[in-house]
């Protein structure tokens, strides 16, 4: 089975050129090769998997369809699936099994998907390299000795190895295009709004989104399908009408304005980057579109507004691993207190612990105005910088990180550099909007290179559109790494 698309898997179930079960299988005999090296997986879920693809088998036999019929899938680990560890790749939430689905796994599941594993991440996906995962480090499938991105590297690097057809990743501040980018690979993060966060455990509830990591922007809009539209079991889930992703491919983007943000140029940039980002531009404008110059002046804010907000949310949400509740609880405590303190001190790993203070802080009276309220400001500014750049441009194109990926072990000690190198993807999560990255080309390493498409409130009709026909165009996206 040679490396298929959603799209080409379904149609070969569908033409019975193999039965779901023994796609299944060849996912996991892939998994068994290359996963020692890779690491992208947490657990595996081969029994629920097995009886999915079964299932799928005897639906396929009676002539049923549904989108994902017997397509294996992928889950970052903080997505929920009923009678699953969801760990967050945290030690505090090792033992942690989930009594119910996420919306999008429930929605994956009325699709006919077959739910593989649970990917690897940073710790609660803070993090841009994987390295911050209390069970192991991921590694790029391009070069094993650098980073997949993160926080969503174990997904990113899945699809990118062949251990799945296309998976789910959470984006807060770059999770998805990052890695989606390090590792030459397709991914989006959707209006904020667009899908439902139930079932997905909270690290910045303002900023995340979950989204599609698959080979093709052809696969995105189909997982698009199935797992956006309004949800009642999420209040921030936006009620607004769910186009067909799928039927949006086909529009015509000749007459369309694409907005190049100056500020995302120049200085601090790789040149490899902003050669190939350069090409790809080009190659947008002989495909018809008209390439203008934009400015989003504020983006010199957005490093700093996102890390005191996104901690400022953590902390909040991070106060219910108190011990009690649920998860790993200290075995060291003579009372309440120690009880609590102990296990957070044990439970949490470095950055996170580094986050829920910075978080606290930022927070706590005295402070707030200083640093939360200017935060709020700047998001404002940020969003409102969008605004006007929209008036003159249907999207915006640039690059998603300012280089490709960093070898392992090297941002690790110098948290603020790790940071800065998501400069280019956390202003979409601080505006609600939706982006995307695609690959359009490789360093002289041989590293991938992420082209980022930035769109409209509600309007990943666009980014996919553009992005189907930039792959129509070229054969970035056909590159595979050896392994
Ligand atoms: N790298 C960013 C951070 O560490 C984004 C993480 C994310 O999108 N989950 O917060």
């Amino acid at each position: 089975m040679h490396q298929p698309t959603i799209i080409q898997a379904r149609h070969q179930l569908k033409e019975k050129k193999y039965s779901a079960v023994e796609l299944l299988d060849a996912v996991y005999k892939r998994i068994d090769v290359v996963d020692g090296k890779v690491k992208a997986y947490i657990h595996l879920t081969r029994d629920i998997a097995h009886r999915q693809a079964e299932e799928a088998d005897q639906k396929l036999a009676a002539g049923e369809d549904a989108p994902l019929l017997g397509v294996p899938i992928a889950l970052k680990d903080l997505i929920c699936m009923k009678g699953t560890h969801t760990t967050c790749a945290s030690h505090i939430l090792e033992n942690f099994v989930s009594p119910y689905d996420a919306t999008v796994v429930k929605r994956l599941k009325e699709a006919g998907a077959v739910l593989i594993g649970k990917t690897n991440m940073d710790e609660f996906a803070m993090g841009s390299s994987n390295e911050n995962s209390y069970f192991h480090v991921t590694k790029n499938p391009w070069d094993l000795n650098h980073v997949p991105g993160g926080s969503s590297g174990g997904s990113g690097a899945a699809v990118a190895a062949n251990e799945c057809m296309g998976a789910l990743g959470s984006d807060t501040g770059g999770s998805i295009r990052q890695p989606a980018a390090f590792c030459g690979i397709t991914g989006l993060k959707p209006t904020y709004g667009r899908v439902s966060r139930f079932g997905l455990v909270a690290f910045a509830s303002s900023f995340d989104q979950i989204g599609p990591m698959t080979k093709t922007a052809e696969d995105a809009a189909i997982l698009m399908n199935v797992i956006g539209g309004h949800d009642p079991m999420d209040s921030t889930s936006a009620d607004v009408a769910l186009p067909d992703f799928t039927a949006a491919l086909s529009n015509d983007v000749k007459e369309l304005k694409i907005g190049i943000p100056k500020e995302y140029f120049g200085k601090g940039l790789n040149a490899d980057i902003e050669k190939t980002v350069l090409e790809a531009i080009k190659t947008l404008e002989s495909m018809g579109m008209q390439a203008i110059e934009v400015s989003l002046p504020h983006t010199e804010y957005a490093v700093a507004a996102y890390y005191i907000l996104a901690c400022a949310e953590a902390s909040a949400n991070l106060s219910r691993y108190d011990g009690v509740k649920y998860g790993y609880r200290s075995g060291h405590a003579d009372n309440l207190m120690d009880m609590y303190t102990n296990t957070r001190e044990e439970g949490f790993g470095e950055e996170v612990k580094r986050r829920i203070l910075l978080g606290t802080f930022v927070l706590s009276s005295g402070y707030y105005d200083a640093y939360y309220l200017k935060g709020q400001k700047a998001r404002t500014l940020i969003k409102q910088d969008f605004e006007e750049a929209y008036k003159k441009c249907d999207l915006m194109v640039g690059p998603i990180a300012p280089a490709p990926a960093f070898k392992l072990g090297e941002k690790l000690d110098d948290p603020l550099q790790m940071y800065l190198s998501d400069i280019f993807t956390i202003s979409a999560n601080l505006a609600g909007i939706p982006a995307m990255s695609i690959p359009c080309g490789q360093s002289k390493d041989n590293l991938p290179i992420g082209l980022q498409l930035m769109g409209k409130h509600f309007d990943e009709e666009t980014l996919l559109n553009v992005a189907h026909r930039y792959q129509h165009t070229t054969d970035h996206h056909l590159q595979h790494p050896t392994l």
